[in-house]
């Protein structure tokens, strides 16, 4: 990638990624000549109501679900809202007690706070050092007022990979609601809802080349869940408001390509990624934050001790290189990543990371461009650090 004549790099696919051409083609003739509301009854409406139910088509066999288990949101955010409040209220007779763990993005936590605020209770369950939360400890917190686990795919800053199959039967087994987040994971790990015995998941169109602002719940039949947006009878009157149709056919197109061959990007993904973390891994006084094996293809999220992550982020920029320091909710804030404090890491230490998440479009010139850079970002930093060991 060029900007101007200047090399540019951009690394930050888990914040978002561009919308694929292809993606823009399919959603453009909605926005002008198929502008027809879903809603009203002549022909130029049944264009968009069927566009629309081709989208969800897609979103339903990427899934391993059925179309009328489908619902559009405005995003990631709105799902995990969505699920976890709509299953605790509507199930308050049932119990007020609800599983997560302890590095689930803030659309969760933020949101197990507030219903904590609103007479819940809300177990946080802890990780190991790699951010794996284990099953049996899962199974250990349920009591006969949970009514929800909620435990997502992957995770966003360290690209962790979580025991979903496993968590997913323990809740049947126990008969409690599981839903998961996985934002991160479409396109990465394959998804078949029925045999990871989940009931609720959340996904969002821009992390996998779609447009921003438009996501999907998938809600299995029978589950006791209330709805939020009260007006008209869109979405079969679980989710008022007129559809965003280009987006809701951007999402369709997306996770058409994004669950299209899996397997073929992720073997691009993870050979760039082994080329990052080998040579990064031998800069002296640098730790490697997640799983070694169970965990996205496209992330690297490193330590590099004694420096400040926001200052790599910066000094990576003027190079054109485009990185983060975890999410990139959390960037603007000088706070330590609780995804990191949750692994064990010490305070001071997990101030520094570095999260690189790769993208289809990356080449191996761009994994040298990363690797000739970064190392003279570092040793620059570090030899202005007072805490480095000279
Ligand atoms: N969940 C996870 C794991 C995420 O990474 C994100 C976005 O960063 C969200 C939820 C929120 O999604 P959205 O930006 O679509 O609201």
């Amino acid at each position: 990638m060029t900007e101007g004549n200047r090399r540019a790099v951009y690394a930050d696919h888990a914040a978002t990624t561009p919308t694929h051409p292809d993606v823009l083609e399919k959603m453009m003739p909605y926005y002008s000549v198929i502008f027809g509301n879903p809603s009203s009854l002549y022909e130029l409406s049944n264009a968009s109501q069927q566009a629309i139910g081709e989208a969800r088509k897609n979103v339903a066999k990427a899934l391993g679900a059925l179309p009328e288990e489908i619902f559009f949101t405005s995003g990631g955010t709105e799902s995990d809202n969505w699920a976890i409040k709509g299953v605790a209220y509507a199930n308050i007779e049932r119990g007020n007690h609800i599983i997560t763990s302890q590095i689930e993005h803030h659309a969760v936590l933020h949101t197990c706070e507030y219903l904590e605020e609103h007479g819940f209770l809300v177990t946080y369950l802890p990780v190991d050092r790699y951010g794996r939360v284990s099953p049996a400890d899962v199974e250990t917190a349920i009591t006969d007022k949970t009514t929800l686990i909620t435990i997502m795919t992957a995770n966003n800053e360290i690209g962790t990979i979580q025991p979903i199959r496993e968590i997913g039967e323990i809740a049947r087994r126990h008969n409690v609601y599981f839903h998961t987040d996985a934002v991160q994971a479409i396109g990465a790990v394959p998804i078949d809802v029925v045999s990871m015995n989940v009931d609720l998941l959340s996904l969002s169109g821009h992390k996998f080349y779609g447009p921003k602002g438009i996501g999907a719940l998938f809600i299995k039949n029978g589950v006791n869940i209330d709805s939020f947006h009260h007006g008209g009878s869109q979405e079969r009157k679980r989710r008022a408001g007129t559809e965003n149709v280009p987006g809701i056919v951007g999402l369709g197109k997306a996770i058409e390509m994004a669950t299209n061959d899996i397997e073929s990007r992720n073997r691009h993904l993870r050979r760039l990624q082994s080329r990052l973390i080998e040579r990064l891994l031998s800069i002296p006084h640098t730790i490697l934050n997640g799983h070694p094996s169970e965990r996205l293809p496209n992330n690297v999220n490193v330590i590099f001790e004694y420096i400040e992550g926001e200052s790599i982020i910066l000094l990576l920029d003027n190079y054109g290189i485009y990185a983060s320091t975890g999410s990139a909710c959390a960037s603007a804030s000088v706070d330590p990543s609780h995804v990191l404090l949750a692994c064990g890491l010490p305070q001071e230490i997990a101030h520094g990371s570095l999260r690189l998440t790769l993208g289809e479009e990356n080449t191996d010139d761009d994994v040298d461009y990363l690797l000739e850079v970064i190392p003279i970002v570092v040793e620059q930093l570090r030899s202005m650090s007072p805490l480095a060991a000279k």
